[in-house]
């Protein structure tokens, strides 16, 4: 094990804080992934603990909404500072529950701090209007106010990051929420909570429900009356699900769902960038993003040079322990994920793919899978059409642009999309013609808390983070004043 005593006493530290409630007798283990260790119990909580939860927060949604948004954004702004604060410990918890290398986990931790403090700002800006009026003695305004109680419900590949992105926003517009951590990752959930409440975010404003069993939680949130708004990130089933509950009472909804982002290489490109790119893109958080490269397309006449750049440049990642020094890759989630990406790799296999790198489970064993490199690659494999999640990279050639856009397009999903080259006119018709929320010219990483994160088509609804973000937690109201 490679946790030094600091490491440990962090952690320790950390964890005491967030110890569940004395009130929870049902608990459920949280382990590393890396190691199968447990690390701590959290509270297993029902439906009743959900409708109290909601309760709470719809108790406390009068006087959070009714602060200013300069108030609001004083105590977002010093919860900013306390994620900053304890970024190291942040880290190494999210490290030791979701298995990513330290240096990424440091790095969400900044990413997730910078959209409480980026909302913090907005939520200054949400503007209403006066409409040039349509009658003598009339006028018409637009407010814009806070949505109400919010649900949301996150995954484990960014324990921090996807919290703050939906807590950020709603608390800002002055909504009250509350969230449903993934049960592969609740302690960063529990100890952004925490500091939460430190940073002086009142009782019931933002609520956790810890449950090792999704559907019961969600079925509350999705069915109470008093949830006017549910900001979902995960799989395009379990997304498809909600929507459908979701129906009866007809809530606001944003979905973050799965993608299978083209990766797209022209004869052009600049080839050790988009090597450089398609790592980054393919291989953070060992493949488990959403918007990671799913399939990599070459242009034929360099097909060769990339495939050989690409495959020194993966034999090179370091797989192990994410608080080891130097790890590049660090384990898949749990045992499902593991198996479920090695079932990919046997059926591309067994119709004829290429395995010219990995293949197989890492020699560490365990939840490790080693970096794949798949070619030869054709739609009757199920890896074509599957959001891999996983550190494997399948790569197809192309001939001509037209081809590869279609190719590209052929997808129920419209997330991310990334395309290599230097050729301007190619770059504008090839971005207006990619179905895709988020487009990436010579670029292997796109996210910001400034830019729109969002899909189209089956990968979700709605945008998280910049300008937009605020929006799917604020209602318009028209507002006539007549008689005047
Ligand atoms: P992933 O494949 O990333 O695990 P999931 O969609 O399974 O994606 O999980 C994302 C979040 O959705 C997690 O918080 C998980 O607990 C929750 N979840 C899983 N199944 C359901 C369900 N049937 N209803 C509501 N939420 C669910």
């Amino acid at each position: 094990n490679a946790m030094t005593d600091i490491d440990r006493a962090k952690d320790a530290q950390i964890l005491a804080r967030i110890a569940p409630g004395p009130e929870a007798t049902d608990r459920f283990p949280v382990s590393n992934p890396a190691t199968g260790d447990q690390i701590a119990e959290v509270a297993d909580m029902g439906a009743e603990d959900a409708r109290q939860a909601i309760a709470r927060a719809a108790a406390a949604l009068p006087a959070w909404a009714a602060k200013t948004a300069r108030e609001r954004a004083a105590i977002l702004r010093h919860w900013h500072d306390l994620i900053l604060a304890n970024q190291e410990a942040l880290a190494v918890l999210l490290t030791r529950e979701q298995g990513k290398p330290l240096i990424e986990a440091m790095g969400e931790v900044a990413y997730g701090a910078s959209f409480v403090e980026w909302f913090a700002e907005e939520g200054k800006r949400a503007y209403g209007d006066i409409i040039p009026t349509n009658a003598a003695g009339r006028r018409l305004l637009v407010l814009r106010q806070p949505v109400g109680v919010v649900g949301a419900i996150t995954p484990w590949n960014f324990p921090v990051g996807m919290v703050t992105r939906k807590v950020a926003p709603a608390l800002a517009a002055g909504c009250t929420i509350v969230l449903k951590p993934a049960e592969d990752t609740p302690l960063c959930a529990l100890a952004l909570a925490q500091l939460a409440r430190d940073a002086g975010i009142p009782d019931g404003v933002l609520e956790v429900v810890t449950a090792a069993r999704a559907e019961p939680i969600a079925r509350v949130l999705t069915d109470s009356p008093d949830v006017r708004k549910l900001s979902f990130t995960g799989s395009t089933r379990v997304g498809k699900l909600l929507m459908a509950q979701c129906a009866d009472t007809v809530k606001k909804l944003s979905l973050e769902l799965g993608g299978n982002a083209p990766f797209i290489v022209f004869d052009d490109a600049d080839l050790d960038a988009a090597v450089t790119g398609a790592i980054q893109s393919k291989f953070r958080n060992a493949g488990q993003t959403c918007v990671c490269a799913n399939r990599l397309f070459v242009q034929a006449g360099v097909a060769e040079e990339f495939a050989a750049r690409f495959a020194a440049a993966v034999e090179a990642l370091s797989v192990g322990d994410g608080m080891e020094t130097g790890t590049a890759i660090g384990p898949l989630i749990n045992a499902a994920a593991t198996a479920k990406v090695d079932g990919l790799v046997r059926d591309a296999v067994s119709k004829g793919a290429r395995c010219t790198l990995g293949g197989g489970a890492h020699d560490l064993g365990g939840n490790f899978y080693a970096p794949t490199i798949l070619t030869g690659v054709d739609p009757s494999m199920e890896i074509a059409d599957a959001e891999i999640f996983g550190p494997v990279a399948p790569i197809l050639t192309f001939e001509t642009e037209d081809e590869v856009i279609a190719r590209a397009n052929d997808t129920p999903y419209g997330l991310a999309a990334y395309f290599w080259t230097r050729d301007l006119g190619r770059a504008w018709r090839v971005a207006e013609q990619l179905e895709y929320g988020m487009i990436g010219l010579n670029e292997g990483f796109i996210s910001s808390e400034a830019a729109p994160f969002g899909g189209v088509k089956e990968s979700g609804i709605g945008r998280e983070g910049s300008k937009y973000g605020l929006d799917e937690f604020l209602e318009l109201k028209y507002f006539t004043m007549g008689g005047l």
